[in-house]
């Protein structure tokens, strides 16, 4: 089956993402946010950031008018109905997502792709609340979405090859690399990236380096582009809990227990970039 038309749900960070870049690749794309506010907001960041490639001569004035005139903002989920292929990128709670997958079950089109672009829940876990977890996956982007060339692609238990193979092959129709991942908490990206952030944390709280010293570390010595204190804070540090507590949880193995310092400036409030506090100091 040809993907032609996204719908793509949540038209936040990651959606407006997905829509920009699909809309570019000549994909019409159905964008489904709950407030017109966010649909609004979404549609300039798409202009703005088309603005800035065609600034920057990486497309023509016309592919950016022709993206934007192939987005189609709604606040009906049932709009979502036409859709080849499904794109869920709604807030990161089992509960939100569940709810959105069990309306998405009953309007999207029988051989419709359902994907999630989830960062750490079970996509086996969301697949069985369809009645079509063959056709399910995790189509899990990276921000900023249109700069960003990786997708892991994770296979859930019962998707099946076909599904797996049209993924792979659109990801690869958007100009992205797909890598192939299986259905185990924090897949790999997070499996792996969490862990050492955490271990960051650790390494301040016991006073092994100061902050500075650890990301300069990680930066000079491992060729990282930034530290992962600095990178904890562009991420969030909540979410960095929130996977850890993931990982920890669901693997059961004590080393992925988050650290102490990482709870309490969660519990202070100090979120990172976001809340212009967090390992740094943005208010300044
Ligand atoms: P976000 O908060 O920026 O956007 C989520 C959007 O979903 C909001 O606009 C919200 O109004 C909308 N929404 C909520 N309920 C909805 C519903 N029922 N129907 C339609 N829209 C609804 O979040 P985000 O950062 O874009 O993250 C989205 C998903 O992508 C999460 O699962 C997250 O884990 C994952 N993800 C995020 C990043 C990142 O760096 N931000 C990276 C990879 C994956």
């Amino acid at each position: 089956m040809a993907i032609e038309h996204y719908a793509v749900i949540g038209a936040g960070t990651m959606g407006n993402g997905i829509a920009h870049l699909a809309a570019l690749t000549g994909r019409s794309v159905t964008l489904v946010d709950i407030a017109q506010e966010y649909l609004d907001r979404a549609l300039s960041t798409i202009e703005k950031n088309l603005g800035r490639q065609v600034k920057k001569e990486v497309i023509d004035q016309q592919a950016a008018d022709d993206a934007i005139a192939r987005i189609a903002p709604t606040l009906n989920l049932e709009d979502a109905e036409g859709a080849d292929l499904v794109i869920e990128a709604v807030l990161e709670t089992f509960d939100m997502k569940s709810e959105v997958w069990r309306k998405l079950d009953e309007i999207a089109k029988e051989d419709a792709i359902l994907a999630t672009n989830t960062s750490s829940i079970s996509i086996t876990r969301l697949a069985a609340l369809t009645g079509r977890p063959q056709q399910f996956i995790g189509m899990h982007f990276f921000n900023p979405v249109p700069m960003m060339t990786l997708v892991e692609v994770i296979r859930g238990y019962s998707t099946d090859d076909a599904t797996t193979e049209a993924v792979m092959a659109e990801a690869k129709a958007l100009g992205k690399t797909p890598v192939e991942v299986h259905d185990y908490p924090g897949f790999v990206s997070n499996r792996v990236l969490m862990p050492m952030i955490n271990e960051s944390v650790y390494a301040l709280m016991e006073g092994v380096a100061d902050r500075d010293a650890i990301d300069t570390v990680m930066k000079l010595g491992m060729a990282h582009p930034m530290g992962p204190l600095t990178l904890a804070d562009f991420i969030g540090l909540e979410v960095c809990l929130d996977i850890m507590e993931v990982l920890h949880r669901e693997l059961g193995d004590p080393k992925y227990r988050p650290c102490p310092l990482l709870r309490k400036m969660v519990a202070a409030g100090h979120l990172g970039r976001k809340t212009g506090i967090g390992f740094y100091n943005y208010t300044q």
